[in-house]
């Protein structure tokens, strides 16, 4: 008998038949003598039509009456499963945040947990029910509705499973686990059986939507067993996410490529080769709350420089704004940029002790022809930015030239 977590997202609970067949699956581990907690998403959509609903009343809601709206499509989702689990006979009850206690900060719309306490859920489970909780949501110390940002229902699920020491923490997607990089773009993709956590976090920062990057951070750091599973298929072991690479085996190099299109290039040509310069032309930039990524200051000459970073492309323009405003004052030369970059990043604990990888992927790139921008490391990644145009062929050829096709043996 285990004690299990399990998180159903949006399209798992998309309509009054999946839902009647989350309580199947949910009734079967239950049948096996597991104790099991559920975590559930609105329904698919739902989230999006209370934000535009909220938006058509305030272009701009306080941001505590719009957790007070948002909050409430999870509320929905749990009250029907455990209406669902009741008429197969057993017994369920739904909890809201603040009715568990999820205790958050008062940070509304991206609230983190402070604190949960188990005692109800311990008391149901205790009594043989099926206690249904709603993810996204919680409570600050003052008794206010709070959500834990888009996706924060999987932050939920193991914040949950961490706090009543579950034994597992199964998150139920669309997708029956974690790829190599994405099915629609390269279909040799396969799913892989383990990844590190390390190496979950860089895929998920990097554009690999499976799980909220928060509840793979809060995974790792409470030692939560994680793994990814397909609501739609009854067999699968999924993907488990593990702390310890796997010593038994021979790692993969790389075990993913994840990408991201929506970059964009900003170079600000010119300036004064001097102490201060970064802070000068990115100081603005970050006070306006624009996330600068990859960065590249090139070697002076006649005393001057160019100076380039990419930026999320929503916020392109507001970056070019804030520098031609400044522009005169760090006697830049010229601002310039480019709205369509991608970025390719080839992910894997194995490189650490493997040379050579950075020299294959930029091989692999030039054989094709797509010239690189930019590059930046860590320990467990390349990433390189290009030109958007070249996305799929990158990661196409990527994919083959690190042998993901294939299983490793
Ligand atoms: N319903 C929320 C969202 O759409 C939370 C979640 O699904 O994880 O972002
Ligand atoms: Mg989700």
């Amino acid at each position: 008998m285990a004690l299990i977590v399990q998180k159903y997202g949006g399209t798992s609970v998309g309509n009054p038949e999946r839902i009647k067949n989350v309580a199947k699956r949910v009734a079967k581990f239950h049948a096996q003598g597991h104790q099991m907690v559920i975590v559930l998403s609105a329904m698919s959509g739902e989230t999006n039509r209370l934000i535009a609903l909220a938006k058509e009343i305030s272009p701009n809601p306080s941001p505590r009456e719009l957790d007070v709206v948002i909050s409430t499509g999870e509320q929905v989702t749990i009250g029907l499963l455990s209406m669902a689990l009741e008429e197969m006979g057993i017994k369920a009850r739904s909890y809201t945040g603040g009715q568990v206690r999820i205790l958050t900060d008062d940070s509304f719309t991206k609230a983190r947990i402070l604190d949960i306490d188990g005692d109800n859920i311990r008391r149901d489970l205790d009594a043989g029910a099926v206690v249904v909780v709603a993810g996204f949501q919680g409570v600050d110390e003052a008794g206010n509705i709070t959500t834990l940002g888009r996706g924060g229902s999987d932050t939920t699920g193991v914040a949950l499973a961490a706090a009543i020491k579950a034994d597992e923490c199964q998150i139920y997607t669309d997708v029956d686990g974690v790829y190599t990089t994405d099915p629609r773009v390269v279909p040799e993709a396969r799913k892989l059986d383990t990844i590190t956590f390390e190496e979950m976090l860089e895929m998920a920062s990097l554009g690999s939507k499976v799980l909220q990057i928060r509840s793979v951070e809060f995974a790792g750091k409470y030692k939560v067993k994680l793994r990814v599973l397909s609501s739609f298929q009854e067999e699968g072991e999924g993907t488990l996410i593990t702390v310890e690479e796997d010593k038994n085996m021979e790692q993969p190099i790389i075990s993913g490529i994840a990408f991201n299109r929506d970059e964009a290039k900003i170079t600000v040509l010119g300036v004064p080769d001097k102490p201060g310069i970064a802070y000068q032309i990115l100081g603005p930039v970050a006070d306006a709350n624009v996330d600068v990524d990859m960065i590249i200051q090139n070697v002076g000459h006649d005393g001057t420089t160019d100076f380039s970073f990419t930026v999320n492309r929503p916020d392109y323009d507001k970056a070019i704004k804030i520098l031609e405003g400044v522009q005169a004052h760090i006697g830049a030369r010229a601002i310039q940029g480019d709205r369509t970059m991608a970025k390719v990043s080839i992910v894997g604990v194995g490189m650490r002790s493997h040379p050579g990888v950075a020299s294959r992927m930029f091989r692999t790139l030039a054989e094709e022809g797509i010239n690189i921008q930019m590059i930046s490391t860590s320990e467990i990644k390349i990433s390189v930015a290009i030109d958007e145009k070249y996305l799929e062929l990158a990661v196409r050829v990527l994919h083959r030239a690190f042998g993901l096709d294939q299983a490793p043996v």
